[in-house]
């Protein structure tokens, strides 16, 4: 039984319209964890709770304690599991006409890229067969990807490093100058180029010292539709207006969230470190407003990241966030500052 244990987190069971939708996924141990003695201090008790259970003597430092969120996913959950309870109604809004992000937050090794890439994918084959059944409509996909790092933004489809300027466009809001946008023939094309960004996003990895746990990916579907109005027939054609709509629908996968805890605890860090911590601070701040659902002044604009992406996170966007957590007993200052962030989401 869990009785005394306080509750942390807020809300949980959450309404599906509500704008913000926050998950937690834990990840089993692995080889070296378990080689090394470590254990494991976290239970899914629940579909919406998760424990840290503390069973050691420095229980007054971290007393045991149960987060609530929308969904948990212990760690033997399949990706597909979090995938479809998680992320697909929101995959699903851009073919519905709502822009929407998916972003997987976590310190470095927790699963963000292992959860994401999957999401990524059941995404992009739900987002195939919805068009192929609403043939009433016409739609073309657009294909672009970008990573963040030290605030300076790349294509992940070019090989040109040149960073990207942002330019403000007075319909489209923030667009990013001459960023590859590529129209995929079909579901094979489109994973050709997903494994393109992959292959990209390695490179920086060896040439920049371990930049995925630093850099910010975002994949970008733009989904152009075009419902055809009847206007009426004359002798020889039927006449349609077309209405060109477009929603974006973006797959983030985050910097590793302890870059954050180490900007705000060390005044002295590298720019690089500053700078990562802009867009994942920023990225925070915003949340926390946007789920606070004032009205008052949402900092997009502080960061690149969050001004990318600022259509896509907001009051007529849709956002669902999946926080990964390695349930390891030498991680729990990381997993406890990754599920407050998760707490201030709600
Ligand atoms: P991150 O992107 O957060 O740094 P990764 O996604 O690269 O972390 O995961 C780190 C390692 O753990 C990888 O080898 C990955 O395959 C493995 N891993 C992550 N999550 C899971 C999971 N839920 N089940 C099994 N293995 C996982
Ligand atoms: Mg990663």
């Amino acid at each position: 039984g869990e009785i005394g244990i306080p509750t942390g987190g807020s809300g949980g069971g959450g309404a599906k319209e509500e704008r913000i939708l926050v998950s937690v996924r834990l990840r089993p141990l692995n080889e070296k964890e378990i080689r090394n003695g470590d254990l494991s201090d976290w239970d899914c008790t629940n579909d919406t709770t998760i424990v840290f259970r503390n069973n050691l003597q420095e229980r007054f430092l971290f007393p045991p304690i149960a987060y609530t969120f929308d969904r948990v996913f212990s760690c033997d959950s399949s990706t597909r599991s979090v995938y479809e309870e998680s992320a697909k109604e929101i995959a699903l809004s851009a073919v519905n006409g709502i822009n929407s992000s998916i972003f997987a937050y976590g310190q470095t090794s927790s699963g963000k890229t292992y959860t994401m890439s999957g999401i990524t994918e059941y995404s992009i084959a739900d987002i195939y067969d919805y068009i192929q059944k609403h043939d009433e409509r016409s739609f073309v996909l657009k294909f672009s990807a970008m990573e963040i790092y030290n605030e300076a933004v790349r294509d992940l489809l070019s090989l040109d490093p040149t960073p990207l300027r942002l330019l403000d466009d007075p319909e489209r809001g923030t667009i990013v100058e001459k960023l590859t946008e590529e129209t995929p023939r079909d579901w094979n094309h489109l994973k050709q180029l997903l494994s393109v960004c992959e292959a990209q996003r390695q490179i920086g990895e060896t040439s920049l010292n371990e930049s995925s746990s630093r850099s910010h990916q975002i994949l970008r579907l733009t989904i152009e539709s075009s419902p055809r109005h009847f206007l009426g027939k004359n002798s020889s054609s039927t006449i349609y207006a077309t209405v060109l709509n477009f929603f974006d629908q973006n797959f983030v996968d985050l910097a590793g969230s302890e870059r954050a805890s180490q900007a705000m605890s060390a005044g002295t860090r590298l720019k690089e470190g500053c700078h990562i911590n802009r867009s994942l601070l920023t990225l925070g701040t915003v949340i926390r407003k946007l789920s606070k659902g004032r009205n008052g002044h949402v900092p997009y604009r502080d960061s690149k990241l969050t001004r990318i992406l600022q259509n896509s996170l907001g009051t007529n966007a849709r956002t669902a966030i999946i926080c990964t957590v390695s349930p390891a007993r030498s991680y729990i200052e990381q997993s406890r500052n990754t599920l407050l962030f998760a707490s201030c989401a709600k």
